[in-house]
């Protein structure tokens, strides 16, 4: 298997674990949105590291990781995927596959053979803006059928969406319906690329807060899957603001005085996730 990069140690990529996340180089879609545009061109853009090179590092590392998560561009394009998870199995980790549902074949081997412990897939669009959103045509049925092997496949799976500009609140919740019943359903923060030159600004107008609407969209999807969740969006002032105000509205015992409520205020302020 080709290697683009390695993260040695992410405590965002795997559910409550410690990972070394993996990125495979080569894509077959072309998102507008994709911050891995570096690696996504194909099999040339590899970082020297090979799999051997891989697993005997992974070997050093017993105790600090728990997982190995393959991503990428798109790890199921390549033919070496299920040795390098056998091989990352064998030495005791986890093993995680991100990836864009466009390859039911190669996901439907791997979770015969038992060779996943977590899978997120992409879904990326409703039907109707799924090309205009990836940048190329995209198999509908393709994706229907990864989403039917991780709903029937008999281990932990989620499902995620970067809410990127060009999706409407209808937009999400037919998403919601196509994966109804789903274990787990993510709503990602979109992030502008970078223009070039442009210092990086992580909280800055790079970094849109979610749509107005977002809330109430993740209520109605709510009882369409087990859980719906928010990932990597920053709390919006004013709905912070808006909090603060009910909560210095509370009757005793909960009576804050200016004091507390003015630490309160501060924490919000701070406070990065919803
Ligand atoms: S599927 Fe992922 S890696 Fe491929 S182009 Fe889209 S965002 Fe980038």
């Amino acid at each position: 298997m080709e290697i683009a990069t390695i993260v040695k140690c992410s405590f965002i990529d795997y559910p409550s674990k410690i990972a070394a996340v993996v990125f495979t180089p080569g894509c077959n879609l072309r998102c507008h949105f994709c911050h891995n545009r570096r690696i996504i061109d194909g099999d040339s853009v590899t970082c020297g590291t090979t799999q051997k090179e891989a697993i005997a590092w992974l070997e050093t590392r017993h105790g600090l990781l728990d997982a190995v998560v393959i991503s990428g561009g798109e790890p199921t394009l390549q033919t070496g995927l299920p040795e390098f998870i056998e091989e990352v199995r064998a030495l005791g980790y986890l093993a995680k596959l991100d990836t864009n549902g466009t390859q039911p074949a190669v996901l439907a081997a791997l979770l015969e053979t038992g060779l996943l412990d977590y899978v997120a897939m992409d879904i990326k669009a409703p039907r109707d803006k799924y090309d205009a959103i990836c940048g190329v045509p995209v198999d509908q049925s393709a994706i229907d059928e990864s989403i039917a092997l991780l709903m029937g496949g008999g281990i932990e799976y989620e499902f995620r969406t970067t809410v990127v500009p060009l999706l409407t609140p209808d937009d999400l919740l037919a998403i919601g319906n196509r994966i109804r019943g789903a274990q787990a359903y993510v709503l990602q923060q979109y992030r502008e690329l970078q223009p070039i030159g442009r210092p990086y600004d992580p909280h800055g107008a790079l970094s849109p807060g979610p749509p107005a609407w977002l809330d109430a969209v993740q209520q109605r999807l709510c009882p369409k899957v087990e859980d719906c969740s928010f990932r990597g969006f920053e709390v919006r002032p004013e709905r912070q603001a808006k909090r603060t105000e009910t909560f210095l509205k509370l009757p005793p015992p909960y009576g804050w005085n200016a004091g507390l409520a003015a630490e309160h205020r501060r924490t919000s302020d701070d406070a990065e996730s919803c």
